[in-house]
């Protein structure tokens, strides 16, 4: 089942390896495993991320180096990516933030410029393309999870995939311990010898996993069809509510949709996002926010000395910020339930 997913899952993308983890941080440990990451080197990352894209770096004793996004996409911005590369810098672990493809021309000129492994966090994109490609057929190495809140799940689980060999083969071995023989391959060759030849982990997913994986892959573009009829809808419907601006989408990508954000204009609306997020909440909406800027959390600040400033056009985002619900049984009646309680919630401020 495990090997059946993969191939699944490397079909769809069109790429020609696929290893299958125990979650989508695994997956981000496996890349940055890979890519030979380990102290002393940088790598650069966005800071509008979940927190797991920079500690994978930080398990490898490497250091997170983070580049501002584009405010009005809150994607990496790679002017701000070629401002930090130095000799240090190793990767760049771009994010497809919200399911909207990073910059993968302008990322990709500058891995291969400065001879850097270009590393995407595609936990959000999987089904999304740019320039009518997929993350793996332009990236290095795509990371993917299947916990349940994202596009298909497996429970628990991740998946890392390539177009190059060596790198799924360290990522293989990595899975299981760095061991470089699994129990099948010592089955076939009458063997019980193996060798651990670089420091693994067991982060293995299991047959069971994958067979709900197998099923569920079945279904992807059907709810990604869904989940962009939901976000067009919401587009409509926030199109003359003053100071709701969903982020830009780029007319040469396709948007996968895991998350449909807008950012609130506080300033003229007079009020904060908190108590917008809040006024919601009562109102019986499950809005989110995705996500405070990974450098703001207490451990980054300790440990790296990062702090408010570092990256403004993230921090500034992140005070604007809301997540609308969004998933595939979602129905009309209730989008237009949640435009109609935003617009409510900011009148009676406004
Ligand atoms: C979900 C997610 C992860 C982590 O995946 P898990 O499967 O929960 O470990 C990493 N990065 C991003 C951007 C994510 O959304």
């Amino acid at each position: 089942m495990v090997e059946q997913f993969e191939q699944a899952v490397a079909e769809i993308l069109g790429a020609k390896n696929a290893v299958a983890v125990s979650s989508g941080t695994a997956a981000l440990h496996a890349a940055v495993f890979a890519a030979g990451i380990g102290p002393q080197d940088e790598v650069i990352l966005p800071p509008m991320t979940f927190v797991a894209t920079a500690n994978a770096v930080v398990f490898e004793g490497g250091t997170p180096v983070f580049a501002d996004v584009v405010s009005d996409t809150l994607l990496i911005d790679p002017k701000e990516v070629a401002k930090k590369i130095t000799s240090k810098t190793k990767a760049i672990i771009a994010v497809d933030y919200a399911g909207h493809p990073a910059e993968y021309d302008e990322l990709r000129a500058l891995a291969d410029d400065n001879n850097l492994v270009l590393i995407v966090d595609a936990c959000h994109s999987l089904g999304a393309t740019y320039k009518g490609k997929t993350s793996p057929q332009l990236a290095d190495i795509s990371v993917y999870s299947f916990h349940p809140v994202k596009h298909i799940t497996t429970g628990e689980g991740g998946m890392v995939v390539t177009d190059n060999r060596e790198f799924a083969l360290a990522m293989t071995q990595f899975r299981n311990h760095g061991i470089n023989a699994d129990h099948k391959q010592r089955a076939r060759q009458n063997s019980f010898h193996y060798d651990m030849e670089k420091l693994g982990y067991n982060y293995r997913v299991t047959d069971i996993q994958c067979a709900l994986g197998l099923s569920q892959i079945k279904k992807l573009s059907f709810w990604i069809k869904r989940r962009k009829e939901i976000a067009e809808r919401y587009n409509e419907g926030f199109h003359d509510v003053k100071g709701v601006l969903p982020l830009r989408v780029r007319d040469y990508v396709g948007h996968a949709y895991h998350l449909y954000v807008v950012r609130l204009d506080t300033r003229a609306l007079g009020i904060t996002r908190d108590k917008c997020f809040s006024d919601l909440r009562d109102a019986g909406i499950g809005v989110n926010v995705h996500y405070m800027p990974v450098h703001l959390h207490s451990y980054y600040k300790e440990k790296y000395g990062t702090q408010k400033g570092i990256c403004p056009r993230a921090e500034a985002g992140f005070e604007e910020i809301l997540t609308l619900p969004c998933y595939p049984k979602m129905v009309d009646a209730q989008v237009d339930t949640v435009i109609s309680e935003v617009t409510r919630v900011l009148e009676r401020r406004g």
